[in-house]
């Protein structure tokens, strides 16, 4: 690990996605403090090697083993390393050359690398919620196992992570997570039913990554953090709310046991909980713009509506129930965003192979890690042949 003096040496897995270039604006202003030592995209070829010239990192990978052949060639006349394929990320999150893995790819496809990194003692920000929300409990155990810490990014995780700093002797309450509602907030299913991908990726407060912003309109992202609060905080399912705060202002907040609620606030920009992510314990001086009280001057709190958002009251039974449930569940939500984004379903569809996924998968109480990857195998091909995919 690196002293306060030295250089602190970022890996971001997924450096093309949203978060990952929200990460680089940050390594970027901050050279000083950080550098980027390894880059990793899936199909993204052009900004990966404009990534790289720009930042010249020891390692890329492309996922996308057809297009190993342009990075190469591209980064020919410099010192990069260049990997591809999906074993490569595993292999490349074993290495030496960095200190901190950030770990913004998208999905499933994030828990692999993550815990390989992990076994590598590496100190390990984590926007991928979907890696706890799979196997949070084999993921926490391994955490402690090598002495890793989990510095949350997600806003909400990353607010609740901040109201927690000194506070490690008291109880939690409970954890309140604030969702925006997404762009339907009070809508109801016989207008769900005809929205559209292109409406559904508009979301009012959040420029983020395709597949978060469909779960952000269909409320998944909150069952989605729902489960990554309960892993990342040890938490029981009942001490996890939720409340719909349109502004997001609160990023989230925490109760303790007099009662008292603590919150972290400011303007809706992920590169904030990235920034503190990076430089914990530290904060870090910067110019994003500041929340102005007379701009916005009411918050406003609501219950959400789990009837029209059947998405998170699923999310809340695999939150219950545990074992492979909450697995399974992202499963078949990765493919019905899938295939929502390719106007395959419509919105609501998306709901119902969710369930269905959820029914017909066998339940396994306490789940090996190979179990995991196995419920998310068959839960995915059954989400494809329901849809036909
Ligand atoms: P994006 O879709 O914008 O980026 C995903 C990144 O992962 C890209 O670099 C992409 O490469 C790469 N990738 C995609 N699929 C694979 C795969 N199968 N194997 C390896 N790499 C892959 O996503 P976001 O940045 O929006 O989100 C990343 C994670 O962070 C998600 O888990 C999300 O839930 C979480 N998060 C995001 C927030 C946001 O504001 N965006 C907020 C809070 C959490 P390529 O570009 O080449 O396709
Ligand atoms: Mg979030």
């Amino acid at each position: 690990m690196s002293s306060e003096l030295t250089i602190k040496r970022i890996a971001i897995f997924g450096s093309t996605g949203s978060i990952g270039t929200q990460a680089l604006d940050v390594i970027e202003a901050n050279p000083d403090l950080f550098s980027a030592e390894v880059l990793t995209a899936h199909h993204n070829d052009e900004l990966l090697i404009e990534q790289a010239l720009k930042f010249n990192p020891n390692v890329v990978v492309i996922g996308d083993e057809k297009k190993y052949a342009k990075v190469k060639e591209a980064l020919a006349s410099t010192d990069v390393k260049v990997f591809a394929g999906e074993k490569a990320l595993e292999e490349v999150a074993s290495m030496d050359c960095y200190d901190f893995m950030l770990a913004a790819i998208v999905g499933y496809a994030g828990l692999k690398p993550t815990l390989k990194a992990i076994e590598n003692g590496k100190i390990i920000g984590l926007a991928n919620k979907e890696t706890l929300v799979v196997a949070g409990d084999i993921v926490m155990r391994k955490a402690v196992e090598y002495r890793v810490p989990i510095i949350p990014i997600d806003s909400e995780h990353s607010a609740i992570f901040q109201c927690l700093v000194g506070e490690t002797r008291n109880k939690i309450e409970k954890v309140i997570l604030t969702a925006s509602g997404g762009p339907f907030i009070g809508r109801k299913p016989n207008y769900l039913v005809n929205v559209k991908r292109e409406h559904a990726l508009q979301h009012p407060n959040w420029t983020m990554g395709a597949k978060i912003t469909i779960d952000s309109a269909t409320l998944m992202n909150k069952g989605l953090e729902m489960i990554e609060a309960k892993w990342l905080f040890n938490l029981k399912p009942e001490q996890v709310q939720v409340v719909i705060h349109p502004q997001s202002i609160i990023h989230s907040m925490v109760q303790f046991e007099d009662g008292s609620i603590k919150a972290q606030m400011g303007l809706p920009d992920m590169k904030l909980p990235i920034q503190y992510a990076l430089a914990f314990p530290k904060r870090i001086k910067n110019d994003f713009p500041r929340y102005d009280f007379k701009k916005i001057n009411t918050l406003s709190f609501e219950e959400p509506d789990v009837k029209t958002f059947r998405n998170l009251g699923l999310a809340i039974d695999a939150l219950n129930k545990g074992g492979n449930l909450p697995c399974v569940m992202n499963a078949a939500n990765e493919i019905a965003v899938y295939a929502f984004l390719r106007n395959r379903i419509n919105f609501l569809d998306m709901t119902d192979v969710i369930e269905k996924a959820m029914q017909s998968i066998p339940f396994i109480a306490n789940p090996t890690l190979e179990e995991y990857f196995e419920s998310d195998g068959e839960a995915r091909n059954f989400a494809a042949d329901l849809i036909k995919l």
